[in-house]
């Protein structure tokens, strides 16, 4: 189990989300290509029960969109560093 603190919509949760890792890795690994994730899709997380983890670059090739865009994981360095909030005010 990873437990893992995300940033969606101006608010902190606590996630936790079961994944198998062969090693206690430092960062968190894309569920695709295991290089380090800076992004969780929730819908994956909820309704495939996957980790929903991944890089920049299988985030940007991620189809799911039911519950928003992925969201940046705090413990990114990169997501600390610029201060992302997402768009304003999503048209729901
Ligand atoms: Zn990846
Ligand atoms: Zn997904």
């Amino acid at each position: 189990m990873l437990s893992l603190i995300i940033r969606y919509k101006g608010h902190s949760l606590r996630l936790v989300v079961s994944v198998k890792l062969t090693d206690v890795l430092p960062e968190t690994p894309c569920m695709e290509c295991q290089r380090p994730a800076a992004w969780l899709c929730l819908e994956c997380v909820y309704d495939l029960a996957k980790p929903g983890l991944l890089c920049d670059k299988h985030n940007e090739a991620h189809p799911h969109t039911d519950y928003g865009e992925p969201v940046p994981l705090v413990n990114s360095p990169r997501v600390g560093m610029c201060g992302y909030e997402g768009p304003a005010e999503p048209p729901y």
